[in-house]
């Protein structure tokens, strides 16, 4: 479904991320480790439009998306979940909610996006009038997953949905995740948690200093002792 063929990207002189190739298929859910600094959120910016590569391709269902505005690419159907939730701490649920759904959506078409996503977290409706910086962190992390949902997403981005949560909330959001792949979305996930990013992955990319070291199945890499230690080694 995304394919990445040599992305290079860079901060002025800075090299991020340098020959990086990969494969989301679809419907799987693909984890993309690396210590911190090591490349994993530019490479999700530049998927999702907010960065612009130097050099390589971007291909989404065939079609080149690299360089393309963020609004074309959430047009195909690509959603992105920053990292830290970014959400309106002075506003509600139900506001946050709507700032997700298509901008060129009818209200009509909000309404039923937004009756799906009640029905998918039912906690999110019974507290539809609370002001998000009222809800707990995972119930935020909840809250932005479920914004990213608005635009009808195929393929999701979730950069490090786990940050910061109690192991419970943790554990709820790799139900969250699983439950999302069972209906259908891609998901690429980036997440410095590795039970979770192992647990729910098909496939796992480990990034070191913007290049890919180690690509293969969660298995393998558990198996996998040098590169545990070159990932663990940061
Ligand atoms: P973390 O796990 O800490 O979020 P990461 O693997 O996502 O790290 P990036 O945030 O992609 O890594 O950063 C890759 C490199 O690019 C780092 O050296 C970082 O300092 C640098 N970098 C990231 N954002 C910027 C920016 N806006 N301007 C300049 N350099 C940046």
């Amino acid at each position: 479904m995304l394919r990445i063929n040599n992305l290079c990207v860079n901060y002025g002189m800075l090299e991020a991320v340098k020959d990086v190739s990969m494969v989301v298929p679809e419907g799987k859910v693909v984890s993309l480790l690396g210590a911190n600094g090591s490349g994993k959120s530019t490479i999700l910016k530049t998927v999702s439009g907010l960065k612009a590569p130097r050099q390589g391709e971007i291909l989404f269902e065939d079609t080149r998306v690299d360089g393309m505005e963020t609004e074309a690419i959430v047009d195909f159907g690509i959603s992105q979940i920053p990292e830290g939730r970014r959400l309106f701490p002075y506003m509600t649920v139900l506001e946050n909610l709507n700032l997700g759904a298509y901008v060129r959506s009818s209200k009509a078409e909000v309404d039923k996006v937004r009756a799906e996503v009640f029905e998918r977290f039912p906690m999110l409706k019974k507290r539809s009038k609370v002001r998000a910086s009222s809800m707990s962190g995972g119930e935020q992390e909840l809250l932005a997953v479920a914004r990213g949902l608005m635009s009808r997403p195929r393929m999701l981005l979730m950069d490090e949905p786990c940050q910061g949560l109690s192991p419970i909330m943790v554990k709820e959001i790799g139900k969250t995740i699983r439950a999302l792949k069972e209906s259908g979305i891609t998901i690429l996930l980036v997440e410095h948690n590795v039970s979770i990013a192992l647990g729910v992955a098909d496939h796992v990319y480990i990034l070191r200093n913007g290049r890919i070291v180690f690509e293969g199945s969660p298995d393998a890499f558990s198996a996998d002792e040098f590169t545990k230690r070159i990932y663990l080694a940061g």
